[in-house]
């Protein structure tokens, strides 16, 4: 199999978790709660740990949500939750560190977007005395540029250059340069306040999939602070998914990412952990990490006899999620699992026998039983009501039998 060479980047330690360096590549979230209503917050927060976000992004926009960052922090560690919390600071981020230490201190990593600090001279200003309180309480700070928010005196005066030139280039390409620019002309910035240069993490985000592309190339080539991974505004449904895994699997074939986020909109009431699962998703089917094992299902045609076999393989594919916090403590390795449902007899027992456990359904026209393979043989052949839960307890004692620690 090719091996990704992964781009080298300094390591950045974010509490317990590292981003860059060797470490593999970090999962992260962010809530949509408010974060004053403390309640749900945590609520939220412990949610996405527990779908395997590694840092929790939480909003810090107000008086009130400073004021909770202290008390979230307090009442996630008493639920032994010790996901680290980052930040996300705009436009006032300065007066609410200065007016709120605490909050600071609970926090393990503040998001500054360079395009949101302040305009004219406070901006500067507004900027460094981040810094300082990043420097004081030794936390880790995301250069974090966007696209929509972007530094407009910047650009501005990049564009005033660039028309002065003998042939001006194009408004695409210099803003590409602005966002560059921003990024690394903050980042240099910080470095200039005191901030260490492994506390430092950047990102670039854009909405379009060959802007994004373009841009982390760009900044991959010309620093080794760690990269943050993510489309921004991706969007809905299949189009939020299917954009940011392009843009992603792109990158993260180069070796370009340390961490990332999948910016998805929920639907209405879908919960929020959905963008966890799509960001390991991407680094598992990837290669890049195991975190849950993955059923192999076929899309089911004409041959395939009802919509018996698509629930079997859902309902398997839940069922691992749902056991993977017990089985990633007693059980290591597990996370690698493949686990196969077939339609039918064409491809399911030659898929079955690729993966580590696999049932073939009967199709249409065919002996109404269910072979089942275990590391390339076949041991059982189910039949009658009860296959789903048949399967499911073999699915149990594959586990307990390959996986138990070996005493
Ligand atoms: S395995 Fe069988 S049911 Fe599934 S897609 Fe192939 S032919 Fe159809």
């Amino acid at each position: 199999m090719q091996t990704i060479q992964r781009h080298k980047t300094v390591p950045v330690s974010i509490d317990h978790v590292v981003v860059g360096g060797n470490a593999p590549v970090v999962v992260q979230s962010m809530t949509n709660t408010d974060t004053a209503d403390v309640v749900r917050t945590v609520k939220q927060v412990a949610e996405l740990a527990k779908a395997g976000s590694e840092l929790v992004r939480i909003t810090v926009n107000n008086m009130e949500s400073a004021e909770a960052v202290p008390e979230i922090r307090e009442r996630l560690d008493k639920m032994n939750c010790s996901v680290p919390l980052v930040g996300d600071f705009h436009f006032n981020g300065h007066k609410l560190l200065t007016a709120v230490p605490e909050c600071a201190q609970a926090l393990a990593k503040f998001r500054i977007n360079p395009g949101n600090v302040g305009r004219g001279l406070k901006r500067d200003e507004q900027f460094a005395s981040m810094i300082e309180f990043a420097c004081r309480y030794d936390k880790a700070v995301r250069i974090g540029v966007n696209w929509g928010s972007l530094d407009q005196e910047l650009l501005a005066s990049m564009l005033d250059d660039n028309a002065k030139l003998a042939k001006p280039r194009d408004l695409l390409a210099v803003q590409h340069d602005a966002l560059i620019e921003s990024a690394l002309g903050s980042a240099q910035k910080a470095e200039s306040y005191g901030l260490a240069h492994d506390k430092i993490i950047i990102s670039c985000k854009l909405s379009g999939v060959q802007g994004l592309i373009h841009a982390y190339r760009d900044l991959a080539s010309r620093c080794d602070y760690p990269l943050h991974l993510g489309l921004t505004e991706a969007g809905m449904g299949s189009k939020g998914i299917v954009a940011s895994t392009a843009a992603l699997s792109v990158l993260l074939q180069e070796g370009i990412g340390d961490t990332i986020r999948i910016s998805l909109t929920p639907e209405p009431g879908a919960p929020r952990e959905k963008e966890v699962v799509v960001g390991q998703e991407i680094l598992q089917s990837m290669g890049l990490r195991s975190f849950t094992p993955q059923v192999v299902a076929c899309p089911g045609c004409g041959r395939t006899s009802s919509e018996y076999f698509q629930h079997l393989a859902e309902d398997i594919q839940s069922y691992l999620r749902h056991q993977m916090p017990v089985w990633k403590s007693d059980y290591p390795g597990v996370e690698s699992m493949s686990v196969a449902v077939m339609g039918c007899v064409v491809n399911g027992p030659g898929e079955s026998k690729h993966a580590n456990i696999g049932i073939s359904l009967p199709g249409n026209g065919e002996k109404p039983v269910a072979p089942v393979y275990e590391d390339g043989e076949k041991t059982v052949t189910l039949k009658g009501e009860h296959i789903a839960e048949e399967f499911q307890v073999l699915v149990n004692q594959y586990v307990e039998r390959t996986y138990s620690p070996k005493v």
